[in-house]
């Protein structure tokens, strides 16, 4: 079973890009379960066609009402199979999302989620703050191989480096690796060269360069993906491609993050 975690920040394009990956490993017949770790909780809208009951949601109506949590509660089937669980996340203005992670890890081993037989388990995780909480996925184990998505705007790269640090501090003891970069385009100056420049510089790879494309937002309006909803498409073809390179990948490695100086004169070079 390969355990993958989508890193990245709050919206980057981590969810669409786990979606269609998901999608696109479907296709070629693999079992696959996408856990989102966002409490916007979006993560598996695209692979559903819906929102679905969150974990904590559904814990929390568990409490109040006194019934047992059973699988079919929290797992939802979507696009070719897709097994999907959304965590949640806290009330608003009450609680710690990060908490929330780890009892919705602690309900899935409970109701023997892990147990199933995937051949990819993806969680989507919300990379702002890479607090205890929200590294939980790579601290316990769920996840041991790392992509983290951005784009070429500063504050993309500045969180994807925050996420680099953790890979670091964690990966030693845990035989956590980074698998990549995945740069989402914003159509930003050099994007690709800066992109790939960082991802080299902290020890990794740009393992693909995903366009820009409006169909992806038009599928999302419809919530499928493109994979999905417009299979061949040039959008569609590049989630494939993604797809194959991590099935085929074989570059994993301890990051080795930029000092924040760095990360500012890396960004100027690139900046015309
Ligand atoms: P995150 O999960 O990181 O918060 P999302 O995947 O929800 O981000 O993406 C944020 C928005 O950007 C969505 O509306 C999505 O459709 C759009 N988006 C993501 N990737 C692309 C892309 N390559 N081209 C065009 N729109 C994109
Ligand atoms: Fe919880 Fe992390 Fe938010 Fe702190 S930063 S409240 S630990 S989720
Ligand atoms: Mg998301």
């Amino acid at each position: 079973m390969r355990k993958i975690a989508i890193y990245g920040k709050g919206g980057i394009g981590k969810s669409t890009t786990s979606a269609n990956v998901c999608a696109a490993l479907a296709d070629n017949d693999y079992k696959v379960l996408q856990i989102g770790c966002d409490p916007k909780h979006d993560s598996t809208r695209t692979i559903v066609g819906d929102f679905i009951p969150t974990v904590l949601d559904i814990w929390t109506d568990s409490e109040r009402e006194g019934f047992d949590i059973t699988r079919s509660m929290v797992l939802f089937n979507g696009y070719k199979n897709i097994s999907a669980i959304e965590a949640g996340g806290p009330e608003p203005g009450v609680g710690c999302a990060g908490r929330g992670i780890i009892r919705t890890m602690d309900i899935l081993e409970n109701l023997n989620i892990f147990e199933e037989e995937y051949d990819f388990v993806l969680y989507d995780v919300l990379g702002d703050v890479v607090c205890g909480g929200f590294a939980k996925p790579i601290q316990s184990g769920y996840a041991t191989e790392i992509y983290i998505v951005t784009s070429g705007e500063f504050m993309a790269l500045y969180a994807a480096n925050n996420i680099a640090i953790a890979v670091e501090k964690v990966g030693k003891s845990r035989g956590v690796k980074l698998g990549g970069i995945i740069c989402n385009s914003r159509n930003v100056d050099q994007e690709f060269e800066l992109v790939s420049e960082f991802a080299s510089r902290i020890n990794s790879q740009m393992i693909h360069f995903v366009k820009r494309d409006q169909l992806i937002q038009k599928c999302e309006r419809l919530a499928k993906t493109v994979v999905e909803k417009e299979g061949n498409s040039e959008a569609a073809n590049g989630y494939r491609v993604l797809a194959q390179k991590i099935v085929g990948n074989n570059h994993f490695a301890i990051p080795a993050p930029l000092f924040f100086q760095e990360l500012v004169d890396l960004c100027e070079k690139y900046t015309t």
